[in-house]
């Protein structure tokens, strides 16, 4: 599974689950901090503390939601594993990523972990380096396959697709990769 900010989490086996949303509320709930903060009220301390818990409330029952479609996809075809990207730093290496995400990505591989576990399905981290220049067909890695943010067009195969979905499976085999024993 890939994670990112206008895909909040794309699978290998092809489903995609928009950053919009989140995305949206992060903003509103910024204009609406900054408009508090401005009028500096008595109370406008105690009116952020409370928008704070509500939005952090809708966030955490969105993320549920992708964690159970999630889950059920990878029970749906029988997955063993579910493989995530080494959530480390992921601020620092991921362009766009602001607080809110690191904290979603979290949150979500959280919900999935145990989830999946409940379902006797297994959450792995790997290492993401290159997964999102690597083409999931001939295994070529050139930072020129990725002509733009969403396509994923190989230089040496030809093969084109959306670049989270390439990227996802990449995450995939980067696991079985792992479990063979193989570098
Ligand atoms: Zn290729």
């Amino acid at each position: 599974m890939d994670l990112g900010v206008e895909n909040i989490a794309v699978t290998s086996t092809g489903t995609f689950w928009s950053g919009d949303e989140l995305d949206h509320w992060r903003r509103e709930y910024e204009n609406r901090r900054a408009t508090l903060q401005r009028c500096g009220s008595s109370d406008a301390h105690e009116v952020m503390q409370s928008i704070g818990r509500k939005e952090t409330g809708r966030f955490t029952i969105l993320l549920h939601e992708i964690a159970n479609g999630i889950v059920a996809e990878a029970d749906a075809r029988g997955c063993s594993h579910i493989a995530f990207e080494n959530l480390t730093d992921i601020r620092e290496r991921m362009v766009g990523v602001k607080r809110l995400h690191a904290w979603a990505f979290r949150k979500l591989h959280a919900f999935v972990a145990y989830k999946a576990e409940a379902q006797g399905i297994q959450v792995e981290q790997v290492d993401p380096a290159k997964t999102s220049q690597r083409c999931s067909t001939c295994g070529h890695t050139d930072p020129e396959n990725r002509p733009t943010r969403e396509q994923f067009h190989c230089q040496a195969c030809d093969y084109k697709n959306h670049a989270d979905y390439n990227a996802a499976k990449n995450i995939a085999f980067e696991l079985l990769r792992n479990q063979n024993g193989a570098e």
